[in-house]
């Protein structure tokens, strides 16, 4: 019987990818555990042909917090969590000119500042952790926001998530990838990973995704979860990425 060429594109069902294999090959225990939990679309050939469809879809993909600095950065993705990022721009326009840097809000008025952000939704949380960040950078920061994931941790309320936003869109430091709701949504779409837990989804990525491309591959996966790979209704028929999307969820 002939043999015919196999070609990458069609979805390995459970054999490890060759280069998940590869990077841990003298841990075999290691290299099964990893592949079990990675996507199995994580061929590099692959991965760089969704990275290339996202270049060629969102060459601009920015973060779209509106900030003039580090620290309103920080307190708009503070507000994110849970929250659309045009209320959050909505709600930004006057809370920056009332509290203008990390003394203002330290100082605030607690039941004051949970009505000013009130439309954001878990307000009394946001305000506790936005004074203590605050207070947290002028104590042991100077001021500034710190740049490294280590030191910005120790803030109240700030997690890898908002961590990734900071560092990596205001410093351009590649901390990590930001894993929120879309990232989530997208990277298991794509068989980049097969977690659910932030956390784990974050250290898969960072596994196949090359570092030079974290910054811009979290707010290009973002772009595209917001504008086509929408949780509920795919727009598949839009999507440039269709051809090696393995989803159950396309739609078409
Ligand atoms: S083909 Fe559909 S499910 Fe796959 S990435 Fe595109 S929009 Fe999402």
């Amino acid at each position: 019987m002939s043999r015919k060429k196999s070609k990458v594109k069609k979805h390995p069902p459970s054999k490890p990818s060759k280069a998940v294999i590869g990077s841990t090959a003298k841990k075999p225990a290691k290299a099964a555990k990893v592949a079990r939990t990675v996507g199995a679309g994580t061929d590099p050939k692959r991965v760089a042909a969704i990275l290339v469809k996202l270049d060629q879809a969102y060459p601009a993909a920015t973060c779209e917090l509106k900030h003039e600095n580090p620290f309103q950065l920080l307190i708009s993705t503070i507000l994110s969590a849970q929250c659309t990022d045009l209320r959050v721009n909505e709600v930004t326009r006057t809370l920056y000119k009332k509290y203008p840097n990390p003394e203002a809000f330290a100082h605030a008025n607690p039941s004051e500042l949970e009505q000013e952000i009130r439309p954001t939704g878990f307000f009394r949380n946001k305000t506790k952790s936005i004074m203590g960040a605050s207070k947290g950078i002028l104590e042991k920061y100077k001021g500034e926001v710190p740049r490294t994931m280590e030191e910005i941790l120790t803030l109240p309320g700030v997690a890898r998530k908002t961590g990734n936003v900071v560092l990596g869109t205001a410093y351009g430091i590649a901390s990590g990838v930001v894993v929120y709701t879309h990232v989530i949504r997208l990277s298991r779409r794509l068989d980049l990973t097969k977690h659910e837990d932030p956390k784990k989804i974050e250290q898969d990525l960072i596994r196949v995704i090359p570092k030079d491309t974290w910054i811009k591959f979290s707010h290009q996966l973002i772009w595209h979860g917001r504008r086509v790979c929408i949780a509920r209704k795919p727009r598949c028929i839009d999507c440039n990425l269709e051809p090696i999307c393995y989803s159950k969820d396309k739609t078409i």
